[in-house]
């Protein structure tokens, strides 16, 4: 049996950038915070934690006054940075250069046309989406999906933006669905302007991870089931290869999975780390005892 990680799969540079100055900024005799968890991956998360690294919510934010915190790859709202300056809290600030950006055009764009409509389509209460609400002052909306796109009401004109991790596809298909009904309205397409801010270390991963899946006879998909880009990923892997088993960890391997098999790929979502997906090959390697 032949165990191939996927060489695309792994964290991408915004986490990767956010971890890293986790591990530079923790240390034995003093506590690191960070709001919420740094990474939407527990086995990580648990790893920084060892490292001292704290995750920390708003509510905890008077209770660590002068202490130094991060503020994670989604980014926060200007009403954070507000509250940690107000608690004297020192921020090391990791947003993703391609939130901090997306952030600065919807605030761009909210100040120059505040009375027209800011639609984000995104996972309502991510950090990320509240980020970016942050920035039009809370008046920004939020579908999640393509069915609330349909009662958006067309009157105003519409900017419509994205999360940076959301389903690919579904946007595309609000798009064209706004831009139909733009025309059929009006005659033509000025009351809408729909930016393409999915990111692109997501968008260049579907083609990879489909050409990925299909190449293997049966694929194991690992992140945490909170993650929303891993859950993006998955339906792409399932799309792809019916013999697709999501798992969060090397426990939840089952041995029945492989009768028959010649090829397993490990995939993982942005936000999970390769040594766990070393650690599953492991584990695969074992349960089967394959000989290395
Ligand atoms: S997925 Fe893209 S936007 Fe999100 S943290 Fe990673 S690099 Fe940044």
């Amino acid at each position: 049996m032949k165990i191939e990680i996927d060489k695309y799969a792994g964290f991408c540079f915004g986490v990767t950038k956010a971890i890293k100055a986790a591990e530079k900024n923790t240390s034995s005799d003093s506590k690191i915070y960070c709001l919420g968890k740094i990474v939407h991956n527990s086995m990580e998360e648990k790893r920084l934690q060892e490292l001292g690294l704290e995750a920390v919510s708003y509510e905890d934010i008077p209770g660590i006054k002068g202490s130094k915190l991060i503020i994670r790859a989604h980014g926060e709202p200007p009403e954070t940075y507000k509250l940690l300056k107000a608690n004297d809290i020192e921020i090391i600030d990791e947003t993703c250069p391609v939130v901090l950006n997306l952030q600065k055009k919807i605030r761009k764009i909210y100040l120059e046309n505040k009375s027209f409509q800011i639609i984000i389509f995104g996972k309502k209460g991510h950090a990320e989406v509240n980020g970016l609400i942050g920035q039009t002052d809370g008046n920004a909306k939020v579908i999640s999906s393509f069915s609330e796109a349909v009662n958006i009401d067309m009157s105003e004109p519409v900017f419509l933006f994205s999360q940076t991790t959301s389903n690919f596809d579904e946007y595309k298909k609000i798009e064209n669905y706004l831009m139909n009904r733009s025309f059929e309205i009006f005659g033509n397409y000025d009351n809408i302007k729909v930016y393409h801010t999915i990111c692109p270390s997501v968008i260049k991963r579907i083609p990879r991870l489909e050409e990925f899946c299909l190449r293997q006879d049966l694929v194991i998909f690992v992140s945490d089931f909170n993650s929303s880009n891993g859950k993006m990923l998955y339906e792409i892997c399932k799309r792809s290869n019916d013999k697709s088993y999501f798992i969060t960890q090397p426990d939840e391997l089952n041995k029945d999975w492989f009768n028959g098999i010649e090829n397993v790929g490990i995939s993982g979502a942005t936000s999970t780390p390769l040594w766990l997906m070393e650690k599953i090959k492991n584990e695969i390697e074992k349960l089967l005892t394959i000989k290395k």
